[in-house]
């Protein structure tokens, strides 16, 4: 008896990361985490080595059951290592994991939601061989052959994510079309990044049979077309529970260069998407509102409302890496919440 294992790693492509899997053949009818095997890869090939000295380890952090394979089949992400055991340089994951420790007390917790768009070829689906389709304003949550582009895509990608057992929260189709959108969590910081980074494996793979590409380019489109985000909303336990500590994320994510050295962090062309147009802010411009979509951060009307609840970071691109924008949320409103003794 044998089972396959997809083992997913995230690689070391420059500005943005890709995802990679290889399949290994196991003993038996499955395993553990624990007991998953770790693994080696040709990091020349993936920009995680150099030739004479190419040998990357592959160590599994987050199994599931593999909807696409069924049976006993799993999917095993993977963190990268150098031979030494060490964190290699890509692997953003080990620093998140030392960060969402040290605060684990205040409870950090996040919802993802990912956008993304379907290409054709070289055209978003739904896009005319020649010219452009209707101007925005139909497509959103829309109905119809007319609107919609993908949706049976989407469907069986919403499909593989839950018989997975990922903690996917919702779809719904985006602003431009052939773009769309689904949420994960809300999940402790390191449990959301593994099964985004699942999830957007999943949407890949699940395209494939479509012979449909997902790309999570910020701005797929140019011109007045809607980019693509990665909304990042947050809370502690001290934000679920009262205003002021929504007030002090808030603000924290204001002070000094926290604007910056979070914004530079969240996903290679930012610039072009935080344009202040198309339901954003500015991306060198810190604002915080309640209702307000075209702020940094956003606090939802109803957790105004309820005077306590949770934060929007607007800012995050389509292609953010999870493990870095939970690690900085998590670093810079968790230290401040500290501080000012609301934990
Ligand atoms: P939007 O109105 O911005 O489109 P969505 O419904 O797409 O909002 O996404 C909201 C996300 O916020 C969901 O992923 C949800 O799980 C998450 N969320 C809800 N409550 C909390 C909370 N207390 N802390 C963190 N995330 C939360
Ligand atoms: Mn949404
Ligand atoms: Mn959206
Ligand atoms: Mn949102």
């Amino acid at each position: 008896m044998t089972f396959k294992a997809e083992y997913i790693w995230i690689d070391g492509t420059e500005p943005t990361a890709k995802l990679r899997s290889k399949t290994k053949i196991l003993a038996g009818e499955g395993l553990p985490l624990a007991e998953l095997p770790i693994w080696g890869f040709d990091g020349s090939s993936t920009n995680q080595a150099k030739g004479h000295a190419s040998d990357r380890v592959l160590k599994p952090v987050f199994s599931c059951p593999d909807p696409i394979r069924g049976g006993n089949d799993v999917l095993v992400l993977c963190e990268v290592l150098n031979t030494d055991m060490t964190p290699h340089e890509s692997n953003t994951r080990a620093a998140l994991a030392e960060v969402a420790a040290k605060y684990a007390s205040q409870e950090p917790i996040f919802g993802i939601e990912q956008e993304y768009t379907f290409f054709e070829g070289t055209r978003p689906l739904g896009f005319p061989v020649n010219g452009f389709p209707a101007p925005q304003g139909g497509y959103y949550c829309g109905v119809g052959v007319d609107e919609i582009h993908g949706r049976p895509i989407v469907e069986a990608h919403l499909e593989n994510c839950l018989k997975a057992g990922l903690g996917i929260s919702g779809i719904n189709a985006e602003v431009m079309p052939g773009q769309w959108e689904f949420q994960v969590g809300p999940l402790a910081p390191l449990e959301v990044s593994d099964q985004l980074w699942v999830a957007r494996w999943l949407l890949y793979r699940t395209a494939e049979d479509f012979n449909v590409s997902a790309t999570l380019d910020p701005k797929p489109v140019k011109g007045d077309w809607n980019g693509a985000g990665a909304h990042t909303n947050f809370s502690t336990k001290a934000m679920r529970e009262g205003y002021d500590a929504i007030i002090t994320a808030c603000e924290s994510l204001g002070e000094g260069s926290k604007p910056l050295d979070h914004v530079k962090n969240y996903g290679a062309g930012i610039d072009d998407r935080l344009t202040g147009l198309h339901e954003t802010a500015p991306w060198d411009k810190y604002s915080y509102g309640v209702s307000d979509r075209g702020a940094s951060v956003r606090i939802p009307w109803q957790v105004e409302q309820d005077q306590k609840g949770y934060i929007e970071d607007r800012r995050p691109n389509a292609n953010v890496d999870p493990y870095v924008v939970t690690r900085l949320l998590v670093d810079t409103c968790c230290e401040a919440l500290a501080k000012a003794g609301q934990v």
